[in-house]
């Protein structure tokens, strides 16, 4: 009995065969996490002409990664344990280890490792382009990397077997089991419910972003992110051009934000804390094997949206930040009411930038891209025409013009670093955030009077049981049922905005 004495069931002691798969698949994680610190130091303190070298780093350590899981022997291993699975309870730690890491390795075993490679080291060379194309505000020298990164996506679909769509395979790598059929039909009905209400909105009087102070800015984050659980024994916040979220091993979650006018700095670290946070609260015992991460990019996003726009820009928040905000900075606040700061954090306005966008308008620069990227994958647009059919679709859908590539098709990093696939996952965040927000109300209903005397851990805790413990144990399907009770569906977001932006 002794050999199941930490997270095992009370039915069968693992067999030898188990122990041996947990070892291999500890090094995977092992080396796959050494190659996040890496894509965190690229893009927060390695100086630019250190890409090159790093490109190299990232596609060898990618490529060990790969080729030590789809060894034989793991395959070997996960047949020889197939009894043993089938004698567990599904939810067991061991069946789910098995069942996960069986279908990653039948995936991965579909594609060449030197593919993997070349991937990597093409995402990465495309990522500096990226970057210095956005900086010259000129599309040029980003476009051959499009076309390789495209070339390669290509040669990566043609390794499965075919599917519905050509896009289907490249959506499952961030969002395991969603067909582009259902993320279509959840955005038409997106895009028939918030094209009206941007419209309704109108374009407001443009009011001066807030220059605060840097320093300024820094304190007042750490503190909103200490309240909300930010421990610097296991927590770090980061300045980086592009905000993000890494977590390079159990215990290490960095945030990063980017100091700037405006509130997004705060708004923008109050996300990452949304994703660290889900990272931070999976069960310690998924440490080191497939299970310990986020199950899907959408339900990621969809904590990050959480903490960003149901926590932070809800007015209980601000009943125990605002005076801590006036206090900070009073020339800026002191003369301000905490229904106007609400009002200013809250308002529907279209814009350029995905990242600046409100929530309302921010779904529309999703499926601006999600559109655009299955018609490059299908063949149906050119990289070439890529900026024109971009400021094209933009106007029709958020009513403003494009004015600069910079400000348009090359403000993200993702085609540049060779994601094709991701973007609709932000969009199915906002949505499922709201489905599982309803849920947690019904168990919290003393929310706003917590939120009022900044007390943040009951619904972290909520959370923690209901989802972020569960790690990659379970689908993203079934691990939505289990926060919410029901399937994917617009229906509780959408009512959510038009009650929002009703009330004005
Ligand atoms: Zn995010």
């Amino acid at each position: 009995m002794a050999a199941q004495a930490t997270v095992g069931s009370p039915f069968v002691s693992p067999p030898a065969a188990f122990d041996e798969l947990r070892i291999r698949l500890a090094e995977v994680s092992d080396v796959q996490h050494a190659s996040g610190l890496l894509f965190w130091d690229q893009r927060t303190k390695m100086p630019p002409a250190g890409s090159e070298g790093r490109a190299e780093q990232v596609a060898t350590l990618g490529r060990i990664a790969h080729e030590r899981f789809v060894d034989a022997a793991v395959g070997r291993l996960l047949e020889e344990l197939r009894p043993y699975e089938d004698s567990l309870p599904r939810e067991s730690f061991e069946a789910s280890l098995i069942r996960v890491a069986r279908r990653d390795w039948e995936k991965a075993t579909c594609v060449p490792p030197s593919l993997t490679a070349e991937m990597r080291r093409a995402g990465a060379l495309g990522f500096r382009a990226w970057s210095e194309a956005r900086a010259a505000s000129d599309f040029s020298p980003l476009a051959p990397h499009l076309e390789r990164n495209l070339e390669l996506k290509h040669r990566y679909v043609a390794c499965f077997p075919p599917a519905e769509e050509t896009y289907d395979i490249l959506l499952d790598d961030y969002e395991p089991g969603m067909k582009t059929a259902e993320v279509r039909a959840v955005f038409d009905e997106l895009k028939r419910e918030l094209i009206p209400l941007v419209r309704a909105a109108g374009l407001p009087e443009p009011t001066p972003l807030l220059e605060l102070p840097r320093d300024g800015q820094e304190r007042f984050a750490r503190r909103v992110l200490d309240r909300l659980g930010f421990d610097e024994r296991s927590w770090r916040l980061d300045e980086t051009a592009h905000p993000f979220m890494s977590s390079p091993g159990s215990g290490d979650v960095r945030l990063t934000t980017r100091w700037e006018p405006g509130l997004n700095w705060l708004f923008g670290a109050i996300h990452e804390f949304g994703h660290g946070v889900y990272e931070h609260d999976i069960d310690p015992a998924l440490a080191r094997t497939p299970l310990g991460g986020g199950v899907s990019l959408g339900l990621h996003e969809s904590q990050s949206r959480t903490w960003e726009n149901l926590v932070g820009r809800s007015r209980p928040f601000w009943r125990f930040f605002y005076p801590q905000l006036q206090d900070a900075f009073p020339e800026h606040f002191g003369g301000l009411s905490e229904d106007d700061f609400g009002r200013m954090t809250n308002r529907v306005e279209p814009s350029l930038i995905r990242v600046d966008a409100d929530e309302v308008t921010y779904n529309l620069h999703i499926i601006l891209r999600f559109e655009l990227e299955q018609e490059l994958i299908d063949g149906r647009l050119e990289i070439a025409e890529l900026p024109g059919a971009w400021n094209e679709r933009f106007e029709e859908y958020l009513g403003i013009p494009v004015t600069s590539d910079r400000e348009g098709v090359l403000q993200d990093m993702h085609w540049g670093g060779g994601a094709f696939g991701y973007f609709s996952t932000y969009s199915l965040g906002n949505v499922m955030s709201v489905q599982i927000w309803e849920r947690m109300l019904v168990d919290l209903p003393e929310l706003d009077e917590q939120f009022a005397r900044g007390e943040f851990a009951p619904l972290r805790a909520w959370y923690g049981e209901h989802l972020y413990r569960h790690g990659r144990k379970f689908t993203p399907q079934e691990t939505l049922e289990l926060a919410c009770g029901s399937t994917l569906d617009a229906g509780p977001y959408v009512r959510y905005l038009q009650a929002k932006y009703a009330a004005g």
